[in-house]
């Protein structure tokens, strides 16, 4: 007999939201396994980011539910969430441009108390971004939008979590940084964590993703393996400028 499918990492279940009278998700269901990396792409004002603040608890849910390994978190707390292993890296970065690159990154790690275990992991992100290693006592202002971008993912990891929100990663960056995000969101799953990523560029998601999913005016309207969209004509045509 075949065992039953694990249980996705992240369940979303038909869910809604709206500010006032916008109702800017539809019943919206998607599923992030355990490991992949999934990509949720569309245009502006598709919903994207009223998602991510949904799944991170920020945003207040009209319907439908979250479910996290099983459990359903619709009305956990924020706080709750990222203590059960969701961190968010926001779109626009907002790292912390007064303090040190290694204060933004020790900040990430606020809820741990294994303090050898932050110095390794601090450790473990100069390694990964060998840019911030060099700047880990600039300001984080001082850095560049490539280099904030490094950094608030960075941050982001330095809670040890299972599932990491990306929120518009590639945003404002040259290509050649583009690149570097892409490869670095690679190694991200490589080692083990889970990457739900929100994009407006959707070559540069799906060309990394398992899975995507096309959000337009809060609702999904397709979805497939990352090469199953890059080839799918309607996803050309409206997002790919193919
Ligand atoms: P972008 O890539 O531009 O950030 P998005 O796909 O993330 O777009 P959202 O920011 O989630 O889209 O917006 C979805 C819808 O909700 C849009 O119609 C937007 O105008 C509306 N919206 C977003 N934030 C607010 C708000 N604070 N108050 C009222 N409406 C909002």
């Amino acid at each position: 007999m075949i065992p039953p499918a694990p249980a996705p990492m992240l369940r979303i279940d038909r869910l809604s939201s709206r500010y006032g009278r916008i109702q800017a998700l539809r019943e919206v269901s998607l599923e992030v396994g355990e490991g992949e990396i999934v990509a949720l792409v569309g245009g502006n004002g598709a919903g994207k980011t009223t998602l991510l603040r949904a799944i991170s608890g920020v945003q207040p849910v009209s319907g439908g539910a979250i479910l996290f390994k099983g459990a359903d978190i619709t009305r956990a707390r924020p706080h709750a969430r990222v203590a059960a292993g969701i961190a968010q890296s926001p779109e626009g970065r907002q790292i912390f441009g007064e303090l040190s690159v290694a204060d933004n990154l020790r900040l990430g790690a606020y809820l741990r108390r294994d303090y050898a275990g932050i110095a390794e992991d601090t450790e473990r992100m100069f390694t990964m971004f060998p840019a911030l290693k060099e700047l880990r006592e600039r300001p984080g202002g001082a850095l560049s939008g490539g280099q904030q971008q490094m950094l608030a993912i960075a941050r982001a990891l330095m809670g040890r979590p299972v599932l990491l929100l990306l929120d518009e990663p590639s945003m404002g960056l040259a290509p050649v940084l583009v690149d570097q995000i892409l490869a670095a969101i690679a190694a991200l799953k490589a080692a083990g964590t889970t990457v739900f990523l929100v994009e407006q560029n959707a070559f540069a998601a799906l060309s990394i993703a398992d899975r995507g999913y096309v959000l337009e005016t809060g609702s999904v309207v397709v979805q497939g393996s990352g090469r199953e969209l890059l080839t799918n004509p309607d996803v050309q045509s409206a997002y790919l400028g193919v």
